[in-house]
């Protein structure tokens, strides 16, 4: 490798890249508009990214999977949400929900539930939140209650991406309700077809209307005990370990959505004529292309050297994770509301994709942690050094 090679895409990075744009731009942005208009799973793209092996391309090679990198993985993540974000959510929900597995689960555990996400026959959700435990994730009442070798959940988990079509589903339970807050939950894969496990209705959303948002209930749920990830009372550290992990994920996701929204301004500015002119000829809005692709491009950096980091399991992969998402996010937040603002009228409608565009993008500033709690996240790790 010579010098001039050390800061950029590998090779295989940038071919991936461009696999992965092809299927979206072709398989995947035709079904966009209307995934959002009429709230429905986007089956369309869950086919054409099974078909390339972009569905859960992180499931490691000895279970099936393609074995991608996290940089790779946030690379397919990207470009499926420069098209679609909604669609961006099966790739990313489905690292979020075996995450947990792949950090802290037996071999046996490992080898019954990750090939059927490699081959695509089963998608994997993540239960953490509750509806009165968002932030403060250690408040969780769902419990989890041994009886013999088995395990009993009762109570609820809430917001839970991509409820209903996956078949598995990590969840978190308080299994010692006397004991230490934070160090008395643990973590289970639940099925869907488990007795007393039941969804909740649709929730109805600002943005990502595509990718269902829902409840899981637990009414003396059964599971046997075989089902555990990690140790008993590790469960709550395996979630957040996981979200240092899944968070590069969704700064990805915001790199995509924030690219796909300048792509169609710098289209529009260039066709769209007033005073005689294109829009993009004048400064004013030559400026706010600047600061956009500025702006965008300082948030995929990050995203890209928060990945490797992720990939080497760096011990500021906390910092750097969080930090990813909350500017990322931020960045997505402001870039849509730009290219809205570029479009005019026609901005604020939906004939064009930016609309949907800048709801979509809201969500990343919330999930996986707000951008409060990745400020939190930092801090906390940038005091503990000192
Ligand atoms: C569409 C969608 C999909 C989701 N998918 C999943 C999923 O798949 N799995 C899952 O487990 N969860 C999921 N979530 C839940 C999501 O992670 C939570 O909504 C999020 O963590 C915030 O929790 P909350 O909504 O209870 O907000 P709250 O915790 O009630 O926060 C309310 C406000 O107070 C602020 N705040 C709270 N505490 C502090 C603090 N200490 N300092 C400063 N500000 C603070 C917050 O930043 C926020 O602005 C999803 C949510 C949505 C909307």
């Amino acid at each position: 490798m010579s010098d001039f090679d050390l800061f950029r895409l590998s090779d295989d990075h940038e071919a991936l890249r461009e696999a992965v744009r092809a299927v979206a731009e072709a398989k995947i942005a035709p079904h966009a508009a209307e995934v959002d208009e009429t709230g429905s799973f986007p089956q369309a793209a869950y086919d054409a990214l099974r078909a390339g092996d972009f569905h859960a391309p992180h499931v490691p090679e000895q279970y099936g999977g393609a074995g991608a990198d996290a940089l790779a993985t946030c690379l397919v993540i990207e470009e499926v949400a420069r098209a679609c974000a909604s669609s961006s959510l099966i790739p990313a929900v489905n690292k979020l929900g075996t995450m947990p597995l792949l950090l802290a689960a037996s071999e046996d555990v490992l080898t019954r539930y990750l090939p059927p996400v490699a081959s695509g026959e089963a998608m994997f959700s993540y239960g953490l939140s509750e509806r009165e435990a968002g932030s403060d994730t250690a408040a969780m009442r769902c419990k989890a209650v041994r009886d013999g070798d088995d395990w009993v959940l009762s109570g609820q988990k809430s917001w839970i991406t991509n409820a209903g079509v996956s078949q598995y589903y990590t969840v978190m339970a308080v299994t010692d309700p006397d004991g230490p807050r934070g160090r008395n939950v643990s973590a289970f894969v639940v099925e869907a077809s488990d007795e007393g496990f039941t969804l909740g209705e649709p929730e109805r959303k600002l943005g990502i209307k595509g990718s269902p948002t829902r409840e899981l209930h637990f009414d003396r749920c059964r599971i046997p005990g075989d089902r555990l990830v990690g140790e008993v009372g590790e469960g709550l550290k395996i979630a957040l370990r996981t979200l240092d992990h899944t968070r590069v994920t969704i700064g990805a996701q915001a790199v995509g959505i924030a690219q796909g929204a300048l792509d169609h301004a710098l289209a529009y500015v260039q066709e769209r004529r007033q005073f005689g002119k294109a829009v993009a000829e004048f400064q004013g809005v030559q400026f706010m292309l600047a600061d956009m692709a500025m702006k965008l491009e300082a948030a995929r950096q990050m995203v890209y050297v928060a990945a490797a980091k992720s990939e080497r399991g760096d011990a500021d992969l906390p910092f750097f994770g969080a930090a990813a998402k909350c500017y990322a996010s931020d960045v997505a937040m402001e870039v849509t509301t730009d290219a809205v603002q570029l479009l005019g009228g026609a901005g604020y409608v939906k004939d064009y994709p930016v609309e949907r565009m800048m709801r979509d993008a809201k969500i990343t500033q919330i999930y996986e942690g707000t951008n409060q709690i990745q400020r939190l996240v930092m801090a906390r790790q940038l005091l503990a050094r000192r």
